[in-house]
């Protein structure tokens, strides 16, 4: 089989079939389910009540992710709070 560039970092591989486009780089599958996931969630309403459950489960037994993950990354919270504005 002939090779292809990857979609994601562009470096040419051999498919294992004619539907592969990313390599097998973990960072370049990271992205194709990535990828996946967003089209899933957009066309599948059962695939995103499940992801919703299984996050609030989740949040859960993490209740202060969500706070130390603002405490580390005070530049996504101004980020997000400018979206507010610009959304509300
Ligand atoms: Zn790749």
């Amino acid at each position: 089989m002939e090779t292809i560039p990857c979609v994601s970092c562009g470096t040419f591989f051999i498919p294992r079939n004619c539907k592969q486009n990313y390599c097998r780089e973990p960072g370049c599958q990271r992205a194709r389910k990535a990828v996946w996931q967003r089209y899933k969630l957009k066309s599948d309403e059962d695939y995103r009540t499940q992801q919703h459950l299984s996050h609030q489960k989740w949040l859960q037994t993490n209740p202060d992710y969500y706070r130390s993950y603002r405490r580390r990354n005070p530049d996504k919270v101004q980020r997000n709070r400018k979206k507010c504005i610009k959304n509300g």
